[in-house]
C-alpha cells in the first residue's frame, strides 16, 4: 500500500466542534497479538469504564471465534486520553468476552487481572522494556541499503546523529502522545541495531502494567502509521550478527524494595528458575532465534543469574547489589510477548495460585 500523507488537509477538520460528543476509540487484542480499534459516539462526560457500555465486534475477522457464532463482546477495562483527537475524546482498553459468559481464548487479562487481585498486598510493581523495529515497505528495517547491510554494529545503541539513527521523530511522537494519554511511561532509546529503538513503561501496579503496555502498543502503531512505517516486534527481525528485540521485565515488590528486600529477591529468583520452561512457554513466539546465549541474552534452555551481567536470564542492576534492595530483571522475554501471560506468570511463580 502506498503511503501518503494529508496532514495538512486533515487539520482543517480536526478543530471542528464536536457538539458535545466524546469519540471513544475501543481498543482491543486480536488471536496473533496486534490490537485492533473502532470508535462510537458517546455524550460528553467523564469516562471510568464502569460507565462505558458494553460493545462488541465480529470476532470472525480477527480470529477470535468462528463465522457461524461471530459476535465477541467488548468490556471496558481501563480509559485514556486520546492523544490523536485530544480532548475530550479517550481511548478505551476493552476484554474480550464470549457470547457463553466466558473470556475470549485470546483474553489473557482475565486470569491475570484475578491473580493480580488475590496478591495486591505485595505491591508488585513491574517495568517494561518494549523494543522493536521500524521497517520500511520492503519489510526490512527501515532505511538498511537496498540489498545490503548497514555497518556492523556498534554506532547505534542510544546513538545520535545522521547515519545513526532513523524515524526519531516517530519515537518523539510516540513519546509525547503516551504522556497525553496519560500512559506511565517512563523513557525511551535507540537500540543497538539500527532502526531498533525501546521505550520504558512503569513501574506499574499489578494489572495496569499490561493495560499500559497494551494501549502504548497501540499508540506507537497509530503514530508510526502516521510517518508510514511498520512496527514489528518480532524478536529476531534480522537472522546473524545483529541483536533480536525483547521485553525485559522489571519485577519488584513491597518487601524486595525496601532494607533487607535482596533476601525477597533471592528467593523470588529461585522460584523463578524452578519454573523457567514454564515462563519460556509464554514468553513470546520464535523466542528460540534469540535467545541464544549470544547478544546480550541467556540460552533459552539455561536459567542463569547475576549482578549486572546481561548475558543471564535474571539480571540483579548493579546499584540495587550494591544497596541491597530494589528489584531485578527478567531479560527472557521476547518483545512480542503478551505482558499480562508474563506478569501472571511471575505473579504465580513467586506467589502461587488465586486459591
Ligand atoms: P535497562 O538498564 O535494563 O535498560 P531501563 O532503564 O530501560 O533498564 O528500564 C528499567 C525499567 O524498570 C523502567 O520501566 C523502570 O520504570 C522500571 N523500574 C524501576 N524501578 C523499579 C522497581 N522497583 N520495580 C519494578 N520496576 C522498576
Ligand atoms: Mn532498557
Ligand atoms: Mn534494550
Ligand atoms: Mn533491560
Amino acid at each position: 500500500m502506498a503511503f501518503t500523507s494529508r496532514t495538512d488537509t486533515l487539520m482543517k477538520y480536526m478543530s471542528l466542534d464536536q457538539k458535545g460528543s466524546v469519540i471513544a476509540e475501543y481498543i482491543w487484542i486480536d488471536s496473533v497479538g496486534n490490537t485492533r480499534s473502532k470508535s462510537r459516539t458517546l455524550p460528553a462526560k467523564e469516562y471510568t469504564p464502569a460507565d462505558l457500555p458494553t460493545w462488541n465486534f465480529d470476532g470472525s475477522s480477527t480470529g477470535q471465534a468462528p463465522g457461524e457464532n461471530s459476535d465477541v463482546y467488548l468490556k471496558p477495562v481501563a480509559v485514556f486520553a486520546d492523544p490523536f483527537l485530544g480532548s475530550p475524546n479517550i481511548l478505551v482498553l476493552a476484554e474480550c468476552w464470549d457470547n457463553d459468559g466466558t473470556p475470549n481464548k485470546y483474553n489473557y487479562r482475565h486470569e491475570c487481572a484475578k491473580l493480580m487481585e488475590a496478591h495486591k498486598d505485595r505491591k508488585p510493581w513491574f517495568g517494561l522494556e518494549q523494543e522493536y523495529t521500524l521497517l520500511g515497505d520492503d519489510d526490512r528495517p527501515y532505511g538498511w541499503p537496498k540489498g545490503g547491510f548497514p555497518a556492523p554494529q556498534f554506532q547505534y545503541y542510544c546513538g545520535v546523529g545522521y547515519g545513526n539513527v532513523v524515524q526519531r521523530d516517530i519515537v518523539l511522537a510516540h513519546y509525547k502522545a503516551c504522556l497525553y494519554a496519560g500512559i506511565n511511561i517512563s523513557g525511551t532509546n535507540a537500540e543497538v541495531m539500527p532502526a531498533q529503538w525501546e521505550f520504558q513503561v512503569g513501574p506499574c501496579e499489578g494489572i495496569a502494567m499490561g493495560d499500559q503496555l497494551w494501549v502504548a502498543r497501540f499508540i506507537l502503531n497509530r503514530v508510526a502509521e502516521d510517518f508510514g512505517a511498520k512496527v514489528s516486534v518480532h524478536p529476531k527481525p534480522m537472522k546473524g550478527d545483529w541483536n533480536g528485540a525483547g521485553l525485559h521485565t522489571n519485577f519488584s515488590t513491597e518487601e524486595m524494595r525496601v532494607e533487607g528486600g535482596m533476601a525477597y529477591i533471592e528467593a523470588a529468583i529461585k522460584k523463578l528458575e524452578a519454573r523457567h520452561a514454564d515462563h519460556i512457554a509464554v514468553y513470546g513466539e520464535e523466542n528460540e532465534q534469540r535467545l541464544t546465549g549470544r547478544h546480550e541474552t541467556g540460552a533459552i534452555d539455561q536459567f542463569t543469574w547475576g549482578i549486572a551481567n546481561r548475558a543471564c536470564s535474571i539480571r540483579i542492576p548493579r546499584e540495587v547489589g550494591a544497596k541491597g534492595y530494589g528489584y531485578f530483571e527478567d531479560r527472557r522475554p521476547a518483545s512480542n510477548a503478551d505482558p499480562y501471560r508474563i506478569t501472571h506468570a511471575i505473579m504465580l511463580s513467586c506467589f502461587g495460585d488465586a486459591e
